[in-house]
């Protein structure tokens, strides 16, 4: 492993985006529309510190829409609010095993075991954000992500517009837990602000930036505000440890021991608590909706860099 240097971290990210950039295999998501237009070859990668140094390579001020990322943060927000025994009570915290918007899942539990990290539960922790109303909730979640990003982060509205008239599928999860109690909000009007919260726009650096304030025990290692408190952050990574990447959060956890999220839209954000936040950005996908290229160079860096936390010298 490269100690953990300035120069090695820029060499290592170097090699990670060199030894990846013409991977061709996987695919855009295209079950949104607009997801499909988003170019293929887009590939960023970006790390930033506890310290607040920002290492990038590739397309990195490129956006694309932040999609399932945004469910870590969210998640981390209400655990600060209200609690970890409250959401593991009103939510649920194991992995459902199930792809990110079964109904299975919902129902094989009656609403009980479901999951902040993909859409059932990520639907049910959207309204549990503070606010008495729609406009002040979906207010409260987009200065959440803001916070966490250190900057005012757009609204993809073409994303949004084309999710929101296609959109029954989440609806009816929604419904669903509604009717085994599990539905703190409207459930139309959470599914509305959960499909706003999924359209923001994020490049490679803003997701670096959110992961690295997680890795800082929750505040923001650029802007310095304390988003959430470390007790939050800590319960936030061990969900996404067991929950990150969809039916590969296994493998995923198997070979680099750090907790992470993926997005559809192609980002990926991992986090080596006390050191550093790293995020990739590629929009093809594999088959469990994984970016494919942000795996592998996040994965080959981590490796590179031995910062598996499990790892023991
Ligand atoms: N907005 C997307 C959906 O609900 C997010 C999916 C994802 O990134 O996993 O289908």
């Amino acid at each position: 492993a490269q100690k953990l240097k300035g120069k090695n971290i820029e060499a290592v990210l170097n090699e990670a985006y060199i030894k990846y950039k013409d991977v061709e295999e996987g695919k855009n998501a295209d079950y949104i529309k607009e997801l499909a237009n988003v170019p293929s070859d887009l590939f960023g990668i970006v790390i930033v510190t506890v310290e607040g140094k920002v290492y990038s390579i590739g397309d990195v001020t490129d956006e694309v829409s932040i999609q399932s990322v945004s469910k870590a943060f969210i998640m981390a927000k209400v655990i600060d609010e209200i609690g970890a025994d409250s959401i593991a009570h009103a939510v649920g915290v194991e992995p459902t095993g199930e792809v990110f918007n079964s109904i299975t899942a919902i129902e094989r539990s009656k609403g009980k075991k479901i999951n902040p990290l993909v859409n059932p539960g990520a639907i049910a922790t959207t309204s549990l954000m503070a606010g008495r109303d729609s406009v002040q909730k979906w207010y409260n979640i987009r200065n959440t992500l803001n916070s966490f990003a250190g900057r005012d982060l757009d609204i993809d509205w073409n994303v949004y517009n084309s999710e929101a008239n296609d959109n029954k599928r989440n609806q009816a999860i929604s419904m669903l837990l509604l009717s085994y109690g599990r539905m703190y909000f409207d459930p139309l009007q959470s599914t509305d602000i959960y499909t706003k919260q999924c359209a923001v726009s994020v490049n490679a650096k803003d997701l670096a930036v959110m992961g690295s304030t997680l890795a800082n025990g929750g505040t923001n290692p650029l802007s310095h505000e304390v988003v959430i408190l470390p007790d939050a952050t800590q319960h936030a990574l061990s969900v996404m440890a067991t929950s990150g990447l969809y039916d590969d959060a296994g493998k995923w956890l198997f070979y680099t021991g750090i907790p992470a999220k993926s997005g559809v839209g192609g980002g990926i954000v991992a986090v080596v608590p006390g050191k550093f936040g790293i995020a990739a950005i590629a929009p093809p996908l594999d088959e469990a909706g994984n970016s494919v290229k942000a795996k592998l160079a996040i994965h080959y860096i981590i490796e590179k860099l031995g910062v598996n936390p499990y790892l023991v010298e």
